[in-house]
């Protein structure tokens, strides 16, 4: 439980309504900020104003997935309001006051390290990330069959990387019955594609398995599907990215070659919000319980 734990939420989409319910439930006292054209009432929850929320007595911060941007604003669908956090905020807030965010950027950690404030990243962690993937795999087959006129079953599926992300998508394009090779640049990767019954690539060699692919769909942070590999790919292939911004391909070239290539971010809050938040919700209730324990020693 978590009587007595004020917990403010500032902004997000429909992912934070379950985190909301959650801390209902834990009977945590709650502030929302960034929540004015909420319809639903959630009994206790106070919405309040970025300007006039009172920092002093916050113990823990919940963000949106994205955290803020890189000048503080954090998103807010049911807001019309701005609301920036900035580090004389956070240095109203109890010293042991714990900011949560999905991911950071180097705004965030700056305002986070200059007010002395723990930041914790909750995509950083495994089991977040491994509980994503689901819902991020589900949106890829979504994506996948509204922009192919062609079944993914029998289909020559590229997927690179083989990280949390990678490995689910792999495994779930194979079962759907495509023909999936997978790309990877350490050699227990490769090893572990090819316990998985998959082909296995090394990125080196990515050129050379182009030619035929059907669906590529990027999982690699960093400039991994260049030009001079679009240049190769069937006309009718169709790249799916789902990296972080700004994603791993040259999306440029691909418009030039007339080939489609679709940045796909925030798969589990479009496709499954409630499983989405409730995923965050889950891990967020066992880490402000931990944090309510330890500080009451
Ligand atoms: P992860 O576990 O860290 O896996 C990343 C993979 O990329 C690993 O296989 C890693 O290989 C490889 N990689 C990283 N940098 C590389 C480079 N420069 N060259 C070659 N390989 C490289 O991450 P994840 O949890 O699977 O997430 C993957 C991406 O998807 C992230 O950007 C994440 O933010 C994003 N994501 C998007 C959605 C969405 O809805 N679109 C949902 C969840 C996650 P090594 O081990 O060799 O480094």
């Amino acid at each position: 439980m978590l009587t007595g734990m004020h917990v403010a939420v500032i902004g997000g989409d429909a992912r934070q309504l379950e985190i909301i319910k959650m801390l209902i439930e834990q009977d945590a006292k709650i502030t929302l900020i960034g929540f004015e054209q909420l319809d639903h009432a959630f009994t206790g929850a106070a919405k309040e104003k970025v300007t006039d929320a009172d920092f002093s007595d916050m113990d823990a911060i919940i963000l949106p997935v994205a955290g803020t941007n890189n000048e503080g604003q954090v998103d807010t669908i049911f807001s019309n309001e701005k609301v920036v956090l900035t580090e004389e905020l956070l240095k109203q807030t109890p010293e042991h006051c714990t900011i949560y965010s999905g991911i950071s950027n180097p705004y965030l950690d700056k305002m986070t390290a200059g007010a002395k404030r723990n930041l914790v990243k909750l995509f950083s962690r495994d089991d977040v990330a491994i509980y994503n993937s689901i819902p991020t795999v589900e949106g890829t087959i979504m994506m996948a069959i509204q922009h192919t006129d062609f079944t993914i079953h029998g289909s020559n599926v590229i997927i690179l990387g083989l990280g949390r992300v990678g490995m689910s998508v792999a495994r779930a394009f194979a079962s759907l019955g495509a023909k999936v090779k997978v790309g990877a640049r350490k050699s227990e990767h490769i090893a572990r594609i090819t316990e998985m019954g998959l082909t296995p690539f090394h990125l080196d060699d990515f050129d050379s398995v182009v030619k035929d692919v059907d669906i590529c769909i990027n999982t690699i942070p960093a400039l991994i599907v260049k030009a001079s590999i679009i240049s190769k790919m069937p006309s009718h292939t169709l790249i799916i990215d789902i990296a972080s911004k700004p994603g791993g391909t040259d999306f440029r070239y691909a418009e030039k070659r007339g080939i489609k290539a679709l940045l796909a971010p925030s798969l589990p809050g479009i496709v499954a919000p409630k499983t989405a938040g409730q995923i965050l919700a889950g891990v967020l209730s066992q880490l402000l319980e931990q944090d309510l324990k330890n500080r009451k020693g």
